[in-house]
């Protein structure tokens, strides 16, 4: 009776959803009989405001308040606040139609709070906190009257020279769908019609992570095989979630830029899976296709985007100026613009907008909403989650909270804007950031906190580092905030050398060789090469950019408050020759053997392959035992599933979290396959002593892959299924054979 019921219930939510879409675009049909064709154009024209939350509306923004008027533009971005929304709103509600304006922003991670970068949400490792997160970013924007974020960016990036790293989940694409699919489920919430989601846009389709050389903007060479086997899955993750928006990118794949690319968004992403949503490009991206030298110029541009796919034309102006022509003209059938603007207005009829433009713009809730205490504490939460433990000798962290004079040495130890990392929205005042020193007293607040600075991140020239040394002298144990500035990492900051900046490791040669307890804190939006510190230090911690919370966060660790469970999301190199430097490689016909007289083998003579620190690596207050693997079938056909289980044990003293990690290997395959995959992994918390039988399922899905033809294919062969804490540190291994 039960079932019947809930059945009932299912199918009476199916048919009312679908009764309304049924609705939606019959509403949709009605309003587009009656808009022109430049009304029509408007709305596939998305322009910037002024980037202002609060504040006077602007010379620049009055003319586009009469563009609004006029029809003239469908959305606007960097358009934040009640006030200023409702300005934009009320003018669009003076056009001929009243179609309301969508509003997108940049709400990378988080909005009036600032959240950890996404890089570093992705060495929690923890779904469920990075879906959070999320949520959180969209209840606050969604009352701020946002209704769209550019996010999230699920470009795998495996060169940490590219400065985009710090926006996506890493290296991994089993890790990166899985966090993609998080995220938009966190923005879009109960759905996209309800009071506080915002529509996701997944970004940037297609393969941008990919830049040649890691420098922002640069063409992308790829195999189509490496398109759809490791850059694509997370793109159709994100869909599989419901993402209802999707942006273009800035390269170009192969010879065609992403925006004019009809294979990537007719073919592949409206065509074969069915994408109902819109697109947008990239900003100006439409007007970029003419340098890249693949439009003459505008005109041609705007045809070629359209042509390809591309709905919506953010900053470009191209739509706007020509779109209406090259209809008239006959290059570009009205159809294809009928096509670009009904996704558009069925994204606004979903919203609600056109039931109530100002649903989301209301100045009480505004407020209301914005810096809840307990969304605060998410962040700090979420913040502490992210932090990866790299070194702990003679287990000198955690530190006692009895310390009584703790010297802070480095240039980032009183910094509190650069915590927030790139793509911060900064609506919030940097004085509501935490920063380290405020973190240490705040935990330590009878110990007495002595400060140097050291140098600048940038100083090129070792000077002097007398106070520096003579601070570490008095203390009874040293932490030190080095690492990137905030201009270091995100767009358009691209390195050639990704050493921790300037003479910042002379400072730490420096400290380090007083002798006295040394914690390193490195900070910044990527992986960094330290090659001396890694073996000099006496502790390091890897913070990344922590967002508000950041100084809290981080001394929850130091002082074992929270015990580190963060686990590298990409691989750090010992030397920027080795980039691209990723887990899951393939093997060549010489794999490297580790020994330096081995000779022709895939290696180099002056580095080793292996890398500083290997993907999923990083260290706890506790230690943890694998053992007593067993496996459900020893040979499986492709329609079973097999299981893998093993007991996991905390065998320290503390609490913990460890993130127990699942890699497979197919043996031989025609073409071949990477010789670790991650297929699998489950963050498991336990007491001292207690121990848990944990088991992972292999099924066909996992044991596919893409063949030469890109048919997605199982082959009959061995398996290797490796278990560990770290992508280099395998515990427990099984072998099983799939049978056709
Ligand atoms: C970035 C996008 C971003 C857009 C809007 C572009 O420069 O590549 O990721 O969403 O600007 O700010």
């Amino acid at each position: 009776r039960k079932t019947f019921t809930g059945l009932a219930l299912l199918l009476l939510v199916c048919v009312s959803a679908s009764a309304q879409q049924t609705s939606i675009s019959k509403k949709v049909e009605v309003l587009l009989a009656k808009m022109t064709l430049d009304e029509k154009v408007g709305q596939l024209n998305q322009l910037s405001g002024d980037w202002e939350a609060t504040g006077p509306v602007t010379k620049n923004t009055g003319d586009k308040l009469q563009q609004v008027r006029d029809g003239k533009i469908g959305s606007v971005l960097n358009i934040m606040g009640e006030n200023h929304t409702r300005t934009f709103q009320d003018a669009a509600m003076k056009s001929r139609l009243k179609i309301p304006l969508l509003f997108g922003q940049d709400v990378i991670h988080g909005y009036s709070i600032t959240f950890p970068i996404p890089l570093a949400e992705a060495a929690s490792w923890d779904l469920p906190a990075i879906e959070r997160s999320a949520r959180i970013a969209a209840t606050e924007a969604s009352a701020a009257g946002i209704n769209w974020t550019f996010a999230p960016m699920v470009d795998v990036a495996r060169d940490p020279r590219w400065g985009r790293v710090m926006e996506g989940a890493g290296e991994d694409t089993y890790l990166g769908s899985l966090i993609a699919a998080a995220r938009v489920r966190g923005f879009q919430g109960r759905g996209i019609g309800s009071t506080d989601a915002v529509m996701a846009c997944v970004k940037h389709f297609a393969g941008y992570g990919a830049a040649i050389g890691g420098r922002d903007y640069n063409s992308v060479d790829m195999s189509l095989h490496a398109l759809w086997q490791t850059y694509l899955p997370p793109f159709k993750a994100a869909l599989d979630a419901g993402a209802a928006t999707f942006m273009n990118a800035f390269n170009d794949l192969n010879g065609t830029p992403a925006t004019g690319n009809a294979y990537l968004q007719r073919d592949i992403l409206k065509g074969k899976w069915g994408f109902k949503g819109l697109v947008v490009s990239d900003w100006n991206s439409i007007g970029e296709m003419i340098p890249h030298g693949y439009a003459k110029d505008l005109k041609q541009a705007a045809e070629t985007a359209i042509k390809a796919g591309n709905d919506m034309d953010m900053e470009s102006r191209a739509y706007i100026g020509h779109l209406a022509v090259l209809v008239r003209e006959g290059k570009v059938p009205i159809a294809t613009v009928n096509e670009a603007v009904r996704r558009i207005l069925t994204k606004k009829f979903e919203l609600g907008l056109f039931d109530n433009p100002y649903k989301f713009i209301n100045a009480a809730h505004e407020k209301a909403t914005l810096n809840q205490p307990k969304n605060i504490e998410a962040a700090r939460d979420m913040g502490r989650k992210s932090i990866v433990l790299l070194k702990n000798e003679k287990n000198l962290l955690p530190l006692s909270k009895d310390v009584k004079t703790i010297a802070l040495i480095g240039p980032l130890s009183k910094e509190k804007w650069y915590l927030k990392g790139a793509w911060s929205t900064n609506v919030d005042p940097n004085d509501n950031v935490v920063n380290i020193y405020e973190g240490l007293q705040n935990h330590a607040p009878n110990a007495k906190i002595l400060y140097a600075q050291g140098c600048n991140i940038t100083d090129s020239v070792a000077t002097d580092f007398k106070e520096a040394v003579e601070t570490a002298q008095k203390a009874d144990v040293v932490v030190m905030a080095v690492g990137e500035d905030i201009f270091m990492t995100g767009e358009a900051r691209s390195k050639a050398n990704i050493h921790i900046p300037g003479v910042q490791e002379d400072l730490i040669k420096a400290v380090v060789a007083t002798g006295k307890p040394v914690v390193v804190l490195l900070m910044a939006g990527r992986p960094m090469i330290f090659n001396w510190t890694a073996e000099h230090a006496p502790a390091i911690v890897y913070t990344w950019w922590l967002g508000s919370q950041m100084g809290n966060s981080v001394a929850d660790v130091l002082f074992g408050d929270y015990n580190p469970s963060g686990k590298l999301p990409m691989t750090f190199p010992r030397s920027e020759g080795q980039i691209p430097l990723y887990y899951n490689y393939m093997n060549t016909g010489r794999p490297a053997t580790g020994d330096n007289d081995a000779f022709y083998r895939s290696s180099y003579l002056d580095v080793p392959n292996t890398p500083q620190y290997a993907f999923g690596f990083g260290l706890s207050y506790t230690t943890y035992s694998y053992s007593n693997i067993s496996i459900s079938k020893t040979a499986i056909r492709k329609d079973e599933t097999i299981t893998v289980s093993f007991d996991l044990k905390n065998t320290g003293n503390v609490a913990g979290e460890e993130v127990a990690q699942l890699y497979i290997r197919d043996m031989v395959a025609q073409p071949l396959r990477p010789v670790k995959e991650l297929k699998d992994f489950a963050k498991v918390k336990l007491a001292p002593g207690e121990s848990k039988r944990i088991s992972f399922k292999l099924d066909k899905e996992k044991l596919s892959f893409y063949n030469d033809k890109l048919e997605w294919i199982t082959q009959p062969g061995d398996f290797k299924v490796m278990i560990g804490p770290a992508s280099n540190n395998i515990k427990l291994e099984k072998t099983f054979q799939l049978i056709n």
